[in-house]
């Protein structure tokens, strides 16, 4: 099979991440399709922003896999539909094996079927658990400790025994903390509910919520709150495009952490946020928020030597500063 820039499938291309990948992918110069069940993601972005075509609809359909895969000429799937609210996870994790795990093997079985032999997964810095080291590194111990981050170290593991069985070839992305939007403010973070610290702190910023949570403040990092590595979207889709023509070029599977390297403590966060927004924000101090490790650093060393990806917005104040313009213009 050709692969010239012809087709790819992306899955939850009408979610936040999905939305910005099917962008880079479109000025990179490919063809996109989204497979989305619409259960989260939003149409109005497909239909008026990213402009491709939409099929609604389940990973976990075989037979519209099927259908989908004979009809059009995929070179190969990036794949981000899954649930990720980790706290819903824990108390309902038949809700997220069900899609998380087994929606994803039916749509790799359906692209062996096919003979379809690239996929790009969404997975996430959370399957390494509590940090023994850090920063992060790929080789770190796997240790999660949510069903959320367990399905996804599920899949990884998935895709080693289907690359060694079927010859499937994979490149697995652990995200650190995604945040910010495209700059043109046209696509954004819109999660319902919202639990992510950035949105909220930006509708306190709003006045859309009287303050902001603050979810333990005595861990010990330097002023008690968690460190996190918040990463650009568009930082993460442009990793996607690099990840995607590593495969086309018929390179071997593999992992990389995506993230900058440095975190930003909660409150350091909340303190940008004032300066870029020029607003007051209220905080309420609360206890710690359960599964939360003090510390989520990571190195992205391996993909920026291996991919040559090379993050635009490292900075938290333009991640704030494109945040800020899509929840600006979004509640206008
Ligand atoms: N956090 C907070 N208040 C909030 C939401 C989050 O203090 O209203 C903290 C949370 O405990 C964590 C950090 O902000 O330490 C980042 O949380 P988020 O949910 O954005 O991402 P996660 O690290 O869970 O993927």
């Amino acid at each position: 099979m050709s692969e010239d820039k012809s087709t790819i499938l992306v899955t939850g291309g009408a979610g936040y991440i999905g939305s910005h990948a099917v962008l880079a992918l479109k000025n990179a110069g490919y063809n996109v399709i989204i497979l989305d069940n619409l259960s989260y993601g939003h149409r109005e972005i497909v239909e008026e922003v990213l402009q491709v075509e939409l099929i609604v609809g389940d990973t976990s359909d075989r037979a519209l896999l099927d259908q989908l895969f004979t009809t059009h000429n995929i070179a190969a799937v990036m794949h981000f539909a899954a649930f990720i609210a980790v706290g819903e996870s824990v108390t309902d994790p038949a809700k997220y094996y069900r899609n998380n795990v087994s929606g994803t093997l039916t749509l790799l079985e359906a692209m062996v079927a096919a003979s379809i032999n690239k996929f790009v997964f969404s997975s996430t810095c959370a399957l390494y658990g509590i940090p023994k080291t850090v920063p992060l590194v790929e080789d770190h111990p796997q240790d999660p400790i949510s069903p959320y981050a367990t399905s996804k170290w599920m899949v990884e593991r998935i895709l080693s025994d289907f690359d060694q069985a079927y010859d499937l070839k994979s490149v697995c992305f652990r995200y650190f903390n995604a945040a910010g939007a495209d700059p043109t403010g046209l696509l954004g973070e819109d999660h319902e509910p919202e639990t992510h610290l950035i949105p909220l702190v930006l509708f306190a910023a709003l006045g859309k919520r009287e303050s902001v949570s603050i979810f333990g403040t005595d861990y010990p990092t330097r002023d008690g709150t968690c460190l996190r590595d918040y990463i650009h979207v568009n930082d993460l889709a442009q990793a996607h495009v690099l990840g995607l023509e590593y495969l086309l070029k018929g390179e071997k599977s593999n992992v990389f952490n995506l993230g900058n390297g440095s975190g930003f403590s909660v409150r350091e966060v909340i303190e940008s946020a004032k300066e870029v927004t020029g607003k007051d924000i209220k905080i309420v101090e609360r206890d710690r928020r359960p599964g939360d490790p003090p510390v989520l650093v990571g190195s992205s060393d391996k993909a920026k030597s291996v991919l040559g990806w090379n993050p635009q917005y490292p900075n938290i104040n333009d991640i704030l500063t494109h945040a800020w313009q899509w929840h600006q213009k979004r509640h206008r």
